[in-house]
């Protein structure tokens, strides 16, 4: 693969590209500008020659023979530089007057015939470059061909001369521009190179570092803050990963030292079979409560990695809700509580996971159940009101501090660490309830009383029957 060019050398050779272009228009421009003008005035000169030779002409008499002419004409012109290259033919052929010049290099003349308009021609005679213009004019009725010329060695040389000083400048020009423009184009990237130094020093041990902050208030300087907005969110969902790591090893510790304890402790000395069956509850127990941990643990994971995929179709949240209803109530039953459910008889559908939901009204039950100490009461209530569906869990438990309110769905977060774990919780119930209500693009909302009790109110969009299709995406 062929290395691409930097964007400072590929800005200098735009940039001189466009320089040399311009240069050279202007260079031409200029040099047909002064060409014309020195032509028009070398135009200038001839025409005045051939408007004096015609007066000199009408200046003699009207019959004066050829001869006669011839005599006048020379005795003017011989000494005259505007007769060095000036010849004068009459219509019959005769020369009234041939510069010495021309008549050594012998220069032919015009015919009448084709010379209807004045002609100026770039011609060499004997080598040198010269300009001519032919030109026929009539005096008392006789024509005269008229030709006169001048040299174009001065307007070859000043050419010359301006070509060669338009030539070197433009070089001179072009390396200075070179030498700005590459100049320029590193002083604007520079900032580019800074940051990408930065950059690549930022590894995961010192994601707190950020971009040097510009101040151009340019495109670099929004580059600079987009970056470090970035750095900022990777650096608080890797801390968030770290944590996570953190407090899942610190949670599963807990559970295996004790069941590597009671196994130690049950291996000390034999035992009769009551005291080993003991042991083995115990086990039994923790081991039970560190697969749940595992299992809440796997689908957070799942979730974060966007892998935990839920079967989202329409489907009738009363009947969910319904079922839940009838397995709690045998639970309850047992423990001294009053459960009521409230259900609408009508159907009430909602795009979602039976699955998910059912999980979502298990762990909000559950926490209901273990911060409710009995006797207590716990609703259960779907309510379905506009465009929504909602479901209360309401309980008369212990309540919920104003402090801890905000912090609750956080993952491990308790507000009773010691209490949550005597029930059998890590904190992650909440954390996986609310992944769930998102993915449904429902929201939840608690009201709570210390020593009063909880409600949890879950709201999730109605499906309507005639609806189209719901265009599930997972966050
Ligand atoms: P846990 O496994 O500890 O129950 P959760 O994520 O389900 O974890 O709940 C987080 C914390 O929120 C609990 O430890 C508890 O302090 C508080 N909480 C949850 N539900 C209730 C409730 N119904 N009444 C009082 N406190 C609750």
């Amino acid at each position: 693969m062929t290395k691409r060019l930097s964007i400072g050398v590929r800005l200098t050779l735009s940039y001189l590209l466009i320089f040399a272009v311009g240069q050279c228009i202007f260079g031409l421009g200029m040099w047909f500008i002064l060409r014309h003008n020195l032509y028009d005035i070398a135009d200038d000169t001839l025409e005045g020659q051939i408007d004096d030779a015609r007066h000199f002409l009408e200046a003699q008499r009207c019959d004066a023979s050829v001869s006669k002419l011839q005599e006048e004409v020379n005795e003017t012109y011989v000494l005259e530089h505007s007769g060095d290259y000036l010849q004068i033919q009459d219509e019959h052929g005769n020369w009234i007057y041939r510069s010495s010049f021309l008549q050594q290099h012998n220069l032919p003349v015009v015919s009448l015939n084709q010379l209807k308009n004045p002609s100026y021609e770039d011609r060499r005679v004997g080598h040198r470059p010269f300009r001519f213009l032919s030109a026929t004019i009539d005096v008392y009725g006789r024509t005269f061909v008229i030709q006169t010329g001048i040299p174009e060695n001065d307007i070859l040389r000043t050419l010359g001369l301006f070509r060669r000083y338009l030539l070197t400048f433009a070089a001179l020009m072009l390396l200075a521009a070179s030498a700005v423009g590459y100049w320029l184009s590193r002083r604007a990237l520079a900032p580019v190179d800074d940051l990408t130094r930065t950059a690549r020093n930022i590894s995961g041990t010192n994601l707190s570092s950020r971009l040097q902050r510009l101040n151009t208030g340019d495109e670099l300087q929004r580059l600079s803050d987009t970056l470090n907005e970035m750095l900022a969110r990777i650096e608080s969902a890797f801390l968030r990963v770290s944590q996570f790591t953190a407090d899942a090893s610190h949670e599963l510790r807990t559970p295996i030292s004790l069941i590597r304890t009671e196994a130690e402790i049950a291996l000390r000395k034999s035992r009769n079979e009551l005291e080993y069956q003991e042991s083995l509850r115990h086990i039994l127990q923790e081991a039970e409560r560190t697969s749940s941990l595992v299992e809440e643990l796997l689908s957070l994971a799942r979730a974060d990695a966007g892998r935990e995929s839920l079967d989202i179709r329409r489907m009738n949240l009363g009947d969910t809700v319904r079922q839940i209803a009838i397995k709690w109530q045998h639970a309850m039953a047992s423990r001294q509580m009053r459960f009521t459910s409230n259900v609408p008889v009508r159907d009430v559908y909602v795009v979602g996971d039976t699955t998910a939901l059912s999980r979502l009204l298990n762990i909000l039950l559950d926490n209901a159940v273990k911060y409710t100490p009995s006797p207590g009461t716990i609703e259960l209530i779907l309510e379905a009101e506009n465009e929504s569906a909602v479901i209360t869990v309401r309980d008369s438990g212990i309540g919920i501090s104003d402090e801890d309110r905000p912090r609750i769905f956080e993952r491990f977060y308790r507000a009773d660490k010691a209490r949550s774990r005597e029930l059998g919780g890590a904190g992650l119930g909440l954390a996986i309830a609310e992944w769930i209500i998102t993915q449904h693009r429902g929201r939840v909302t608690i009201e709570s009383t210390q020593g009063q009790g909880s409600s949890f109110f879950v709201t999730l969009p109605l499906q309507n029957a005639e609806d189209a299709v719901f265009e599930h995406t997972q966050g």
